[in-house]
């Protein structure tokens, strides 16, 4: 027992969608909620209809033009901004549990982690608030030609389940900083931590209208907000192949700018000059397991020269036995479950095809038989993957690594550009020319030289290369892509 264990049967669920500042209650078709750690359904979210999702855009809609949150002194959206992060804050243990019950995230990161990184991302876009102008263009001086930035209207969003509140929190709070109203999604599998959040917001001061959730399948619900023609952007993160069709939506109700943060299947290159086995050992081992490698940017292929593969292969397995699988309530968990039971089966899937190809699974490569009804995966390390194997070219998102040795440079950084991936990649040596010649070189949207993975530092924006995306969350980029621009030309 630990002081962070709770009950997950005593979790209250903000059932519904979220809509014009209250939650409402539908007679659509009820979705089974389950929980990862357990299999059992916890509750219950309706399958939104396009009609739902059309409520929730007239709603933001008409928010947008009735109310003043776009036309406000920006400073005092700042100010709701930041009253919002701070009832995050205060809200932290019951928020948390919330997100952990029926998530893949331990109780014990959803409180390090997931809350105060969704309530200090708030507050990083809510500065930007007063902070974004236009331009005043360079024209005869007997006229003024202004470039104003001005909201799109209403933003949809579509999240992911790997990070609920955290992913979430970056479509929503640059679009709200911006003046923008918001209608977003969350995952199915996912979907209650957000109206929590939505709550908090109008306790905050956000209007009634500005901030919606609707619930519901991405085939129904997610299809119909892409397509909705009252959205003026819309800003996704989920895998490449959803990506591709909410593009397609999106165009196909008018043209609108797509935010798109996709999939990837980031290296992991270490050469051999590293000082620090133990400490690249740690880092790639974390890169690949931590929730349980369903990580956007999950390091899930290590690159690894020939002099050094063998002793960081050791070092991990060694780091294996010290992770503690178990339900996302106790506070010892150390190990994410997956997030169902058919994400568990595909894992495997890949991991058999590569098995049978001829790699050698040097620790790990079955489900935990150890916890019954939930969907865990032992930390799983591959060698020996055949090219062409599945599990090296596709995103598996589960504990899996690959590990692939080099002899040079050129070969390393020839292995780490993956064809249609490039979200991130890692580089560990102690050669700083080396580096700078992989940051350059590498084809991915974000490269860590001897560290691996997202800090706090949210003015870093992050964003794909190729099929990983197009546009960033975070960093001023993110504000900017909630914007468009309108010439003037006064004359007098
Ligand atoms: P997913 O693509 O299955 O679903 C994402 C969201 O899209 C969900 O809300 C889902 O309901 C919705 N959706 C599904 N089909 C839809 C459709 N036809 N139209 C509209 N919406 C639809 O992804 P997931 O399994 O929730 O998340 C895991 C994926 O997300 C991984 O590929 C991961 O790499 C990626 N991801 C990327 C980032 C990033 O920043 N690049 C961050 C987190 C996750």
């Amino acid at each position: 027992m630990t002081a962070l264990d709770f009950d997950p049967a005593g979790v209250a669920l903000p059932l519904g969608h979220y809509i014009d500042g209250a939650r409402v209650e539908t007679a659509e078709d009820a979705i089974p909620v389950r929980r990862p750690s357990d299999s059992a359904v916890y509750g219950h979210v309706p399958d939104g209809s396009a009609d739902t999702v059309d409520r929730a855009v007239s709603a933001a809609a008409r928010a947008f033009a009735r109310s003043d949150w776009a036309s406000r002194p920006p400073r005092d959206r700042a100010r709701v901004l930041r009253r919002w992060a701070d009832l995050v804050d205060a809200d932290a243990p019951a928020l948390a549990r919330l997100e952990a019950v029926g998530s893949t995230r331990p109780i014990k990161d959803a409180l390090a982690w997931d809350v105060p990184f969704t309530a200090e991302g708030i507050r990083f876009f809510a500065e930007f608030a007063d902070k974004l102008g236009g331009e005043v263009a360079a024209t005869r001086t007997d006229q003024l030609g202004l470039v104003i930035a001005e909201p799109y209207g209403v933003v949809g969003a579509i999240a992911p389940w790997n990070f609920p509140l955290v992913m979430a929190s970056w479509k929503i709070a640059p679009a709200l900083a911006a003046g923008n109203a918001v209608v977003i999604k969350p995952s199915e599998m996912t979907p209650f931590s957000l109206v929590r959040l939505a709550e908090l917001a109008s306790q905050a001061g956000v209007p009634p209208g500005i901030f919606n959730v609707v619930q519901g399948q991405g085939r129904t619900a997610g299809d119909a907000l892409a397509r909705h023609p009252g959205i003026g952007k819309v800003t996704f993160t989920g895998s490449t192949r959803t990506g591709i069709a909410v593009m397609r939506a999106a165009a196909e109700s008018g043209p609108k700018p797509v935010t798109l943060e996709l999939g990837g299947k980031s290296p992991q290159v270490v050469f051999g000059d590293v000082p620090d086995r133990d400490a690249v050992a740690r880092t790639v081992f974390g890169a690949f397991t931590g929730n349980a490698g369903q990580v956007c940017v999950a390091g899930s292929r290590l690159i690894a020269h020939r002099s050094v593969a063998d002793e960081l292969v050791e070092r991990m397995a060694e780091l294996a036995k010290a992770l503690k699988p178990g339900p996302t309530w106790d506070g010892s968990t150390t190990f994410s479950p997956i997030i169902s039971t058919p994400q568990a089966d595909r894992v495997d899937g890949l991991v058999r095809g590569a098995l049978r190809a001829g790699a050698e699974a040097v620790i790990g490569g079955r489900r935990l038989a150890a916890i019954q009804d939930g969907a865990f995966y032992e930390p799983t390390i591959l060698r020996n993957v055949a090219p062409g194997t599945e599990a090296l070219d596709e995103e598996v998102f589960g504990p899996v690594l690959t590990v692939q040795t080099f002899e040079d440079e050129e070969e390393a950084l020839a292995l780490a550009d993956h064809p249609s991936y490039g979200l991130a990649a890692g580089v560990h040596t102690a050669d700083l020319g080396r580096a700078m010649r992989a940051v350059r070189r590498l084809k991915a949207g974000t490269v860590w030289v001897n560290r691996y993975g997202r800090t706090a530092d949210f003015v870093i924006p992050t964003g794909g290369y190729k099929g990983s995306g197009i546009g960033k969350d975070l960093g001023r980029q993110a504000v900017e892509a909630n914007l468009r621009h309108k010439s003037a030309l006064v004359a007098f």
